[in-house]
């Protein structure tokens, strides 16, 4: 059970924010992201695309905005000195249940089985938890051999260095997997063999990843194989073969040692509908000045939330974040004054960012 002031749910570019914004007034908090990897949609949805409409940003990618909003964060998101994951930050776990306790404040569970008790709670779950669409087979389910994520098993050594891999897929993510399995620096670590599978032989992906695989597939680097998987053999947790149904009817079966799904990640609203804050058209409806949720200690911040006016920019949700942590700071400690201090000249917020 971890014990805390503030958690955060959802890890991206807001949820981030919220993080940093807490940690200059004070509020320790932890923060949590179903996905293995934070960012939030700049991350998982747009990584390489730029991004023009930030304040004093001219232009950065989704994913140079994650790594800043990251960055800044660093001076509260504690680390040991050999580089570990900060310990506040909890990937690939999903927020499951949120109760409010009898003596104040709330606690969390996770799926993965963390516990939290903390005394406000700040909600950026934008459009609801990334969950990797799959194949429909419910029998994958069961096989230990089959991964939606790569940046976990990418940690050395990958469960597939030298065996047969296939990946399931047609867009950016299917084939940017193909890319960094094959273009492993070493090669100790790449698969053997790897197989694209999908549905059609053409790919719906950015024009330069395509010409990209389109030359590894020319040299043999990589097969494809075009068809829908309808069966899927699985024995004692592992995943030994799928059945393929080609287009011209026939079926085949591919053998395989690990198996790569990548087609997309859906949001799912799920859990969070149960945890009795009042909603509005599946947004978390908020007072427009706190982004205090109808339940007093939770906030709801980004894309997650609606008010008369709301946009789904990253500036308004990084607002929201500023004024919805000096909301919680002046309701956790009501007989503190609360004076705005700048982080250009205020010696405290020096001392808290590290700068002293
Ligand atoms: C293609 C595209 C381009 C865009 N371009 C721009 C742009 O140019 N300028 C701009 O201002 N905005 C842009 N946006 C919008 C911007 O990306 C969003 O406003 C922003 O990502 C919202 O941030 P957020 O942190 O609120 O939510 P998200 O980025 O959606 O992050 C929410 C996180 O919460 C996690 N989560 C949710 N529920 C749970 C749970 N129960 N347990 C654990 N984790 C959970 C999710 O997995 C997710 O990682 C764009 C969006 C898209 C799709």
């Amino acid at each position: 059970m971890i014990d805390t002031d503030a958690v955060v749910i959802g890890a991206g570019p807001v949820g981030l924010f919220q993080l940093f914004q807490l940690g200059l007034l004070g509020i320790k908090a932890e923060i949590i992201d179903v996905l293995p990897e934070a960012g939030g949609q700049c991350v998982a949805l747009y990584p390489d695309k730029p991004i023009y409409d930030i304040p004093g940003i001219a232009v950065c990618t989704g994913r140079e905005l994650a790594q800043q909003l990251l960055t800044q964060a660093q001076p509260f998101m504690p680390t040991d000195r050999f580089g570990a994951p900060a310990r506040n930050l909890h990937l690939g776990h999903l927020v499951t249940e949120l109760t409010a306790r009898s003596e104040g404040g709330f606690e969390l569970r996770t799926d993965k089985g963390l516990q939290l008790r903390c005394r406000v709670i700040f909600v950026a779950a934008g459009a609801g938890a990334f969950m990797p669409r799959g194949l429909n087979l419910p029998v994958l389910d069961t096989a230990s051999n089959v991964h939606y994520h790569l940046e976990a098993p990418l940690l050395s050594p990958p469960p597939w260095a030298d065996q047969h891999v296939v990946i399931s897929g047609g867009g950016d993510e299917a084939l940017s997997a193909v890319l960094a399995l094959a273009e492993q620096p070493d090669p100790n670590q790449r698969p053997a063999k790897l197989t694209l599978l999908h549905r059609r032989d053409q790919f719906q992906a950015d024009p330069t990843l395509d010409a990209r695989v389109r030359i590894m597939q020319t040299s043999g680097q990589v097969t494809l194989v075009v068809g829908m998987p309808t069966g899927a053999e699985v024995s004692d947790g592992h995943l030994d073969s799928l059945t393929v149904l080609g287009a011209d009817g026939q079926t085949q079966s591919l053998e395989l040692d690990h198996l790569l799904i990548r087609q997309g990640l859906s949001p799912k609203l799920g859990p969070l509908t149960q945890w009795g804050m009042a909603l509005d058209r599946k947004q978390v409806a908020v007072s427009a000045s706190s982004f205090e949720s109808s339940i007093a200690g939770i906030y709801a911040v980004g894309d997650i939330n609606t008010y008369p006016g709301k946009k789904r920019l990253l500036l308004c949700g990084f607002h929201e974040a500023t004024l919805a942590a000096h909301h919680a700071a002046a309701s956790l400690n009501p007989d503190a004054p609360q004076h705005l201090l700048y982080t250009t000249t205020s010696p405290l917020l020096h001392q808290r960012l590290g700068l002293i």
